[in-house]
């Protein structure tokens, strides 16, 4: 495992890397979430590289940049528990990513909008950029997403079809505790109050699923059955909850093909995100 943190090192170190590369762009502060797309990388790639960057730029005005967990010893010990962990790990420098001056963004027209894009002005700008940025240095042939952030993997791959990069986006599947909570590194700013509460949004997801397989296609019974489910849980405060085309991501009413039930939801200060795929 080579850890580098320059743009010049990483261009060196991933010069020898030879065969099919899969990548890993995370955010750090890693967890088995992170490590199943390592796993996936690890399996259908000769060489893999993780890259750890808290990107400033998908962040807005009052989130959580500055408090958001991070911890370089950890998560290497947690990459190399393993098999050994990836390759490469790239710790990307900020003054490297954004140099004095820079002007060059990544829109999506339509993909970036509703759910977590309506909610967060400017997120998928941020992260379309920085995930090209990390592509174009990288250069992989894979790249492997979490279905966590369901949005997020959809406007990668509408990105890279788009612009015609050579590069397989694989989305995984979500990796959650024993309760059902998704992992996230974000789940340690909950108190143990907030995380006994937590479980309740895969509960809700789960029964409005339960319902779709026993034949309810009105999406307004689904969202209507989980929204019921969380709210019953006072110490939530729900963002959204809503039924989407599980590729266009336009909302539904009547579910006549795979969807997604996506959600976001509020408790103390942390904001949760979770979502469950329907007919696939
Ligand atoms: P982050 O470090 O939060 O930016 O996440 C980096 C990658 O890990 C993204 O592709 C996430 O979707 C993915 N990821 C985060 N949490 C999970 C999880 N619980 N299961 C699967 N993938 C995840």
């Amino acid at each position: 495992m080579t850890i580098v943190r320059s743009l010049a090192e990483l261009r060196k170190a991933r010069s020898e890397l030879k065969g099919r590369l899969g990548f890993v762009p995370t955010m750090g502060y890693l967890h088995e979430g992170h490590l199943s797309l390592l796993k996936r990388a690890k399996e259908s790639c000769d060489v893999s590289v993780v890259s750890i960057f808290v990107n400033p730029s998908q962040f807005g005005p009052g989130e959580d940049f500055e408090q958001y967990p991070r911890d370089e010893a950890r998560d290497l010990a947690l990459l190399a528990s393993l098999n050994g962990g990836p390759d490469l790990v790239w710790f990307a420098q900020k003054d490297e990513m954004y140099p004095t001056d820079y002007q060059t963004w990544i829109n999506l027209e339509r993909k970036s909008q509703g759910l977590e894009g309506e909610r967060r002005p400017g997120h998928f700008r941020g992260v379309a950029t920085i995930v090209t940025k990390l592509f174009n240095s990288v250069q992989p042939q894979a790249a492997f997403f979490g279905l966590k952030d369901y949005q997020q993997y959809r406007v990668i791959s509408r990105m890279v079809a788009d612009l015609n990069m050579p590069i397989d986006i694989v989305g995984c599947p979500i990796i959650r505790e024993d309760d059902g909570l998704a992992k996230s590194s974000r789940n340690v700013y909950l108190s143990p109050e907030e995380r006994a509460a937590s479980p309740v949004l895969f509960r809700a997801l789960s029964a409005a699923k339960a319902a779709y397989e026993k034949g309810e296609r009105q999406a307004s019974v689904l969202v209507n059955l989980a929204k019921k489910l969380i709210t019953s849980e006072p110490l939530f405060t729900l963002d959204y909850l809503e039924c989407s085309d599980a590729e266009t991501l336009q909302k539904l009413t009547t579910i006549d093909g795979p969807a997604v039930i996506s959600l976001a939801a509020k408790i103390g200060k942390t904001r949760l995100l979770d979502n469950i795929v329907l007919g696939k």
